[in-house]
This record gives structure tokens, sequence and C-alpha cells, in this order.
């Protein structure tokens, strides 16, 4: 079930001092995923999540994950200077990125993060772009569908990602004469389940081939990476994923592979993105206008640009009006945006309690490749987003693009005063700190 949103009053306390569009953020709820993840690995001493960057790539968020003990998982340049620079330091940092730079394998040695390799044609590569480190991680790919029982869960032999069963004790004895003294291994094989037993599976998975691949290689297995793929609710009545049975779940696959091979300790890590973030946050947009056509239209000053996983995906996000939390669903509507593209429609065929011009629209679980997947077609601008603290403080945690922002990049275009003008730059306006 997509998490209760704000009260009308907070919303429009917010509203009142940050325009619509805007990603409102709960921090209260970041921090409780955060402690039922851990609580659930408590078992594991070297349990840590490594927040994946890419789901919500803000500073303030990722200041409140350090703060609860978070690693981070980058997949770029920019995501590592970000994470670098929000205080993330050495193994803290996991990269796991694929058709890597060299410029960025050379960051990465830099700051001595623990990489993860994608394929086994990157050993030479990064012995010649900054260098073998001793401790490394290797993306594995066994191909073929993932099954739960009969469930298809997801089809890594057409996945881009890892490497093969055969490439595995190929890479590990090539990267223990370039020095490597310690391995990692991770997979990513479902993306998006709240179904309670992806992560074991998985485990058990990486455990045994972690076992064969010690005794085969003569090799040390320090990590296993499990990576990120927990879901979320986005619908009403679905589950929530039972965190606390997949952690002890995982314990019996850890005590019946690692344990039992004598490897014990070996650290169990994740890189959760959408379970932390993806509940915990709304975009919050006003009804512009109704359009009474072949169909029941209502316009947002949002569009896709600001969530694109219905048009992308198809994806379904729960839809609220702001005080009409208890009203009948009488109407039915196709919930749009303002881009040129007829798949900019956060819901269609929508029951919906009648929607008023100036109505609140509260898009659900937003928080985790919601505002990063945003994009400036249509010359659109990114919108700002704002953390909400248990207290009921809120701030900005980044403005939102103006439309110097949009033209800076522009060659040979001046970026004249007067596209500071407010009449220009509606969304241009003194950054809030607090409320
Ligand atoms: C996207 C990604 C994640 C996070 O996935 P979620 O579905 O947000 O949990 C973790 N690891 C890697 C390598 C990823 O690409």
């Amino acid at each position: 079930m997509p998490r209760t949103a704000p009260s009308e009053a907070k919303l429009r306390e917010i509203v009142a001092k940050i325009p619509t569009p805007f990603h409102l953020y709960d921090a209260a709820g970041i921090r409780a995923n955060v402690d039922a993840l851990q609580q659930a690995f408590a078992w594991n001493p070297g349990f840590k999540e490594y927040f994946a960057v890419k789901a919500t790539p803000n500073a303030a968020i990722l200041k409140l994950l350090k703060d609860q003990g978070c690693g981070v998982d980058c997949s770029s340049y920019t995501e590592l200077l970000l994470s670098d620079a929000m205080g993330f330091k050495g193994h803290d940092i996991m990269f796991s990125s694929n058709v890597t730079s060299a410029e960025e394998y050379r960051l990465a040695r830099k700051l001595g993060v623990l990489i993860n390799l994608d394929d086994i044609s990157h050993i030479d590569f990064l012995a010649e772009n900054g260098g073998i480190p001793e401790e490394i991680c290797l993306r594995y790919n066994p191909g073929g569908d993932f099954k739960l029982g009969t469930r298809v869960m997801g089809d890594p032999g057409d996945a881009k990602y890892g490497l093969t069963p055969a490439q595995m004790p190929v890479a590990i004895n090539r990267l223990k004469e370039l020095g490597v003294k310690r391995f990692g291994i991770h997979a990513f094989l479902a993306s998006n389940t709240t179904d309670g037993g992806y992560y074991p599976a998985l485990a058990k998975i990486l455990f045994q081939l972690a076992v064969d691949l010690a005794e085969e290689c003569d090799a040390e297995f320090f990590l296993i990476n499990l990576s990120g793929g927990i879901g979320i609710p986005y619908e009403p009545g679905q589950p929530n994923a039972d965190l606390t049975a997949i952690g002890a779940q995982v314990e019996v696959a850890y005590q019946e592979t690692i344990v039992a091979a004598g490897m014990d300790p070996v650290a169990v890590v994740t890189e959760l993105g959408r379970y932390i973030t993806g509940p915990n946050a709304w975009l919050v947009a006003t009804a512009l206008h109704h359009k009474d056509t072949h169909k029941q239209y209502v316009g947002l000053d949002a569009s896709a640009v600001n969530l694109l996983r219905p048009a992308m995906y198809g994806a379904y996000h729960h839809i609220t009006v702001a005080g009409k939390e208890d009203a009948p669903l009488d109407h039915v509507y196709d919930v749009t945006g303002s881009l040129c593209e007829n798949n900019d429609k956060f819901a269609i065929d929508r029951p919906l309690p009648e929607i008023e011009i100036g109505d609140l629209v509260v898009l659900h679980d937003t928080g985790a490749h919601g505002h990063s997947m945003g994009y400036n077609y249509n010359g659109k601008l990114r919108s700002a987003e704002v953390l909400l603290e248990e207290d009921g403080s809120f701030r900005m945690i980044r403005r939102a693009e103006t439309p110097r922002d949009y033209f800076a990049t522009i060659a040979g275009f001046e970026v004249t005063e007067d596209l500071g003008k407010p009449e220009l730059d509606p969304l241009l306006h003194d950054p809030v700190n607090n409320a």
C-alpha cells in the first residue's frame, strides 16, 4: 500500500513558499526503512547498505543516509564526485558501473573505492587506467532465466551486465596474478520485486559460487553484494517486502554455505535504492486545466520530465488529491502533463475524486528513480526537491531549474539579464531554507 501523503494543510504551507511541482521527501520514512534493513541483517557483522545513488542523487539525502551508517553505490563519474564531496570515503563507496570510461576508473582508483567489475575485458583496462587494487568485486551473470520455483523473476541471459559462469574463474586467476588478495561477488537478477524469495535465492547462488570459486581458484572472499531489486508496493493492496523474513532466510543460506565451508566471516551487503527512498516521497503538482473531449483529462503543471516511470514503463503511481483523500472516486480521468508526447500521462482511466482547477494532485512513491530520471524535453525545467523533517519543518534541498540553467550550455546563445526577470522566470525564487 502506498504511503499516505502529508495533509493538505502541510502541503499548502509548503506550496506558499515553494511553487509546484516539487518532489517532497520524508526524512523519517527514509530513516525507518534504513533501520528495518539494518535490523534484518544485524546477524552479519559486515553488513552495509550501499545506497544506489542513481535513485536519488541529492546531497541532503546522501548526508541523511551517511548519518544512518550507509555507504553509497555509484555508477558514474558525477556520482563518485557527489559521494566523495558528501564525505563517503574508500570502501564506503561501491562503484558498480558498466561500459566504464578510463576517466571513471582513474577517479575510482584515486578515491580508493571498492570497484565492482562488470566485464572480464575490464581487468586489463583497469590495470592501464588507475591500476588493480588488492580488493575487488566481480559482477556475476548466470545467464538463462532466473526462476523462483516456476515463476520467472528475471532474464539474466538477455542482460548486458556481468561475467558468465565460465569467465568467473578465469577472471579471478588473472586478477590474482595482478595482485588481488581478496574478492567480492555481486549480482542483480530481478528488479522491483516484493517477493520475499528473491534475496534468499540470490544469496544462495552467490554464497555457493563463492564457496566453489574459493576452492577452484584458491581465492579468498570477503564480500557478497546482493545489490538492489527489493521492490515497493506501488499499487494499493500490494504487500510490503518482509525484510525481517528475508534477512532471516539469507542467514540460513549463509549458515548452510559460507559457515559450513569454514569461510565465515564474509560481509553481506546490499545496494538498495528504491526500497529506501521510493515510498518516502511524493511529487506534488497543481491541476491546471480540464479538457473534455473523447476522454476526460486533467492537466498538471508536472509532466513526464518530472516523473518518467509511467511514460517509460507504463508504471503505476498512486494518485491522491490533497484534502479529498476520503472523497468518493466517482470520476475517471487521464491525468496528463504538457509534453508534446501522448505517452505523457501519469494515469489512464483512473478513478479519482472530482478534481478542481488549483487542487494539489499528489503522485506517490516518487522518491527513487523519480527526479533523478528527469530531463529537459520540450524545454521543460527540472523541479525542486524538498525535505520534510519529523518535526514538520521543511527545506528546499534542490532548487528548480530556471531558463538560465536551460540555456547555459548552448553555444553562441547569450544568457542576458532578461532571462532572470521574474515574468520570464517564474520558478526563480530565493532559496527557502526553512519553514
Ligand atoms: C539500479 C541499481 C541498484 C538499485 O536498484 P533498486 O531497484 O533501486 O534497488 C543497485 N545496484 C545497481 C548496480 C544498480 O544498477
